[in-house]
């Protein structure tokens, strides 16, 4: 198909929007707007193929179960997003994890799953989760893993980069 399906799920106030306005436009904003879920599409070229990137940014915890379904029924490929800042919201994440693996069955090794520790900016005083802690958990998972920061641009669009990435080397 020439659409790739892109879902960013995690907490309230981790900063998925924050991910995917820094990605899609390139802006940063410092206030919190809690989302209603949003798609946006990209038309983008990869090896001589055009397809359209769709981003759903989902409303995190606030998701209606039967639309949590929904979206990992139709999407290619996942970013799974935590606060470094925010053990609970590594936490959140879990169910979450739980429901792709129940849904993708037998698929999920040939789908693209990225785990995001964003906020990386924040100060060390605050941070509740290590790199080593995120990175042990994308491998338990048998995922990638990245620290990013929507705020400073850091690794953002490494993270969607190297989900196309996993998508062409399948
Ligand atoms: P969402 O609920 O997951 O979509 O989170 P938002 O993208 O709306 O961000 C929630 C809050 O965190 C906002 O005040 C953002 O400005 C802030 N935020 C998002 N990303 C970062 C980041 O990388 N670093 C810092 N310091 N703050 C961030
Ligand atoms: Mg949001």
């Amino acid at each position: 198909s020439n659409d790739y399906r892109v879902v960013v799920f995690g907490a309230g106030g981790v900063g998925k929007s924050s991910l995917v306005l820094r990605f899609v436009k390139g802006t940063f904003r410092e206030s919190y707007i809690p989302t209603i879920e949003d798609t946006y599409r990209q038309v983008i070229s990869s090896n001589k193929t055009i397809c359209t990137l769709q981003i759903t940014d989902t409303t995190g915890s606030h998701q209606f179960p039967a639309m949590q379904r929904l979206s990992i029924s139709k999407g290619h490929a996942f970013i799974l997003v935590y606060s470094v800042s925010s053990r609970q919201s590594l936490e959140e994440l879990k169910p979450i994890w739980q429901t792709i693996k129940e849904i993708k069955g037998t698929e999920l090794p040939n789908i693209p799953v990225m785990l995001a520790g964003n906020k990386c900016d924040e100060s060390p005083e605050i941070r509740e989760v290590s790199a080593s802690e995120g990175q042990a958990q994308a491998q338990t998972w048998g995922i990638s893993f990245m620290e990013t920061s929507a705020k400073t641009n850091h690794n953002v669009t490494q993270l969607f980069q190297e989900l196309l990435n996993m998508e062409k080397n399948r």
